[in-house]
């Protein structure tokens, strides 16, 4: 089946070469972050000097060659983590539940065991890593840069075979090629794969890639108390916002499967390199960058960070929470103290049936129309800023967030007014604006 994608541009020559762009330079992006913030003082200057000096092909290649292949011990943290994962998603309780059945008429179904696998995540590290001592947090950190690039090695690998599974033996009817074998390996060609009964999106989204980013951030707080032999409050606030982040973000997992990533991106470089790689490489930075600078906050900064932090957490959650409650009780909930203003939109699905959706026109979603961006960028602030303004590394996450987001609120926009169609225009006449109120 042709694929639809027309939120990106459909100039062949355009989009080839945007795609060819993204897989160039992504990987030694990650693994550049990684040696600056370890290696280079957090500096991009001293970055620039060295690449300068080098020249730049042959200062990447110093740089990434060493850890290209990853190590021994790199590719045993990952398996073993990876089949930690594995194993809590099938052997932990939980119930059914199932994401928003796609244009072809499937419905994925998954296991609700986000929040039991974090918590047993979190308890199994702390007691093999703090307790037991089997093996030493810091020596994550100390491995970093060839834990990333195993990461990228097996991620190529990985939507190769996903490729070819999309093409041959599709899990489900959402797959197929778009003709250009290029676009395919970047957009992937199925949309809900299935290896062995694992849901392969479940898995490197939620279970691999966020569940890595709690522990990876544990390990670090670690590295900077075996340097210090103290962990510094701007550590301890960071790292703890960040935890609460990544736990909202378990407990409500099942909202996450109705969200852009699992419903419109397929599996295939974007998604699947982005969460095993870039979500471990940049997400964790500040606590990365902080390992070597344990700067001092204070009560009253710290206590205004976590503050607005947990504001800004409670904003978004609500606003995806409305979402999804107004849409389980079919229009029928209440707001801010009255019952819900919707627009009841009717579509089209792929195979030319009739259906009907609910756009919330109230709460938050009355506010801007992807306000929830708003407290996303905010969040991400918070757990930045106890790095002080030394550098710019530990904003680069909070920056590249605020434009990933404010591209995602236009790409949403274009998806909503292709499958809503008059629908969609009348939300936007009562909610003109994308994020901010009266700005965008
Ligand atoms: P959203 O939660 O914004 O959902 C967008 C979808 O909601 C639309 O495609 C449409 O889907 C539906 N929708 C749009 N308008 C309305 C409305 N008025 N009423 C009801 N439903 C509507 O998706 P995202 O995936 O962008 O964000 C989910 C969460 O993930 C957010 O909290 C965001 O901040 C976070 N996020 C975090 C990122 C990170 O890297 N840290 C990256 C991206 C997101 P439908 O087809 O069902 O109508």
């Amino acid at each position: 089946m042709a694929q639809k994608k027309t939120y990106y541009t459909n100039h062949p020559i355009l989009r080839n070469l945007g795609v060819i762009a993204i897989i160039l330079l992504t990987p030694p992006s990650a693994i550049l972050f990684w040696y600056t913030s370890q290696n280079l003082d957090g500096s991009f200057l001293e970055l620039f000097r060295f690449l300068g000096e080098r020249g730049i092909f042959s200062g990447i290649y110093e740089i990434w060659a060493p850890v290209f292949w990853g190590s021994a011990t790199a590719w045993k943290i990952i398996v073993i983590f990876a089949a930690a994962q594995i194993l809590f998603m099938k052997v932990l309780p939980g119930k059914k539940v199932h994401g928003p059945t796609t244009p072809n008429g499937f419905t994925p179904e998954y296991k609700q065991n986000g929040f039991l696998s974090f918590l047993a995540s979190l308890f199994l590290f702390w007691l093999l890593g703090f307790q037991i001592e089997v093996f030493r947090p810091a020596m994550i950190y100390d491995h970093f840069g060839e834990i990333l690039g195993a990461l990228n090695v097996f991620s190529w690998f990985f939507c190769i075979i996903l490729y070819f599974k999309g093409i041959y033996t599709p899990s489900t009817p959402d797959s197929g090629s778009s003709g250009n074998p290029l676009f395919d390996y970047y957009w992937g060609t199925d949309l809900y794969p299935h290896i062995f009964t694992i849901n392969v999106k479940q898995f490197t989204n939620s279970r691999f890639g966020m569940m890595s980013w709690p522990l990876l951030l544990l390990a670090f707080a670690d590295k900077q108390y075996e340097l210090y032999g103290a962990v510094s409050d701007s550590m301890i606030v960071s790292v703890v916002l960040q935890l609460i982040y990544v736990g909202i973000f378990f407990y409500y997992e099942s909202g996450y499967f109705k969200t852009m990533d699992i419903q419109e991106d397929r599996a295939g470089y974007y998604i699947v390199w982005g969460v095993m790689v870039w979500v471990p490489a940049v997400y964790t930075l500040t606590a990365h960058y902080l390992v070597q600078h344990p700067n001092q906050l204070g009560f009253g900064f710290s206590a205004v960070l976590v503050v607005v932090a947990l504001l800004s957490f409670w904003s978004k959650t609500n606003m995806n929470r409305q979402r999804i409650n107004v849409r389980e009780h079919d229009g029928d909930y209440n707001i801010w103290g009255h019952k819900a203003r919707i627009i009841r939109a009717k579509y089209t699905d792929n195979k030319g049936k009739e259906r009907e959706s609910i756009l919330l026109v109230d709460g938050w979603w009355g506010v801007t129309r992807h306000f929830h961006y708003v407290g996303e960028i905010l969040g991400a602030l918070c757990w930045s800023l106890p790095a002080l303004f030394d550098n710019f590394m530990p904003y680069f996450y909070v920056v590249y967030l605020t434009i990933l987001l404010f591209h995602r609120a236009k790409r949403d926009d274009v998806k909503c007014r292709l499958k809503y169609g008059k629908y969609w225009d009348e939300y936007c006449q009562k909610v003109p604006y994308k994020v901010i109120p009266g700005i965008y």
